[in-house]
């Protein structure tokens, strides 16, 4: 059995009152959620505030990034201890506009992931191709690249407190998604890495997000595909109706 997890990803955006009132309209909309574990992702400014709204909630706190260092000299960075102060359950690590525009490698992602496991959170590893890199062939290659980084030196148990989020980098902001089928395929070699890496038990129970612009018009589709299981989401996630309208499909799911 694998949980539909449905993150939203509300990047630079929202200030922190703005950032409250839609984490109130998020739990809300909500309440009546039991199926799918829903988590919001607001700036790291907003944190604090959104996890006293969400306190007590069915809506669990997400971060968008973290630094693998404990603390010290790295100016700009939060580190996992002071994101686990503050009640976060996941962290978004490996994001494409991380990996694009601030130098986020495959070793990097790694430590992150290590970092913030060993404080008992779950990291939300992001991993996707370009559309230079898909139309090159090499979409396998990149998506074997990135897991294998991620998961390097983690057990099956620790691969079991993850979550994946296959981002098709030419689908994120852009209004284009990807097929039903080409995630479905991609998502199916995803889970076939991590049976070849950590067993096809672990491979089973690890929860593989989609992600670019999922909106309610295709999340149905794209969420009832056998191996996806649930989202990644930025714009549509910067509305309650919207977010909900991609999570509420995956109530009556079953993976
Ligand atoms: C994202 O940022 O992870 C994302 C999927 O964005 P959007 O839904 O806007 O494509």
């Amino acid at each position: 059995m694998r949980k539909i997890v449905i993150a939203g990803n509300w990047k630079m955006n929202k200030t922190v009152a703005e950032s409250v009132k839609l984490a109130a309209d998020v739990v809300a909309a909500a309440k009546n959620i039991k199926n799918v574990v829903v988590a919001i992702a607001p700036t790291y400014l907003a944190l604090a505030k959104v996890a006293e709204v969400i306190n007590g909630s069915n809506v669990k706190l997400a971060a968008q990034d973290v630094h693998w260092e404990n603390q010290g000299a790295f100016t700009g960075k939060i580190s996992a201890d002071m994101l686990k102060e503050i009640g976060v359950d996941f962290v978004i690590i490996g994001h494409s506009e991380q990996r694009s525009y601030f130098g986020e490698t495959d070793e990097t992602v790694n430590k992150k992931v290590k970092k913030v496991q060993s404080l008992g959170m779950t990291p939300i590893i992001c991993i996707g191709e370009t559309l230079a890199e898909r139309q090159g062939g090499q979409l396998e290659s990149v998506l074997t690249r990135q897991v294998t980084g991620a998961y390097e030196g983690l057990s099956g148990d620790d691969a079991l407190r993850t979550v994946i989020a296959y981002e098709p980098v030419w689908a994120i902001g852009t209004g284009v998604t990807a097929s039903d089928d080409e995630a479905q395929q991609a998502h199916a070699f995803v889970r076939n890495l991590l049976a070849t890496r950590f067993g096809n038990s672990v491979a089973q129970s690890i929860s593989i997000q989609y992600g670019g612009s999922m909106k309610p018009e295709n999340a149905a589709g794209l969420l009832a595909q056998k191996d996806i299981d649930g989202g990644l989401i930025g714009g549509a996630a910067l509305k309650a109706d919207s977010f909900l309208g991609i999570v509420t499909p995956g109530e009556t799911l079953d993976k």
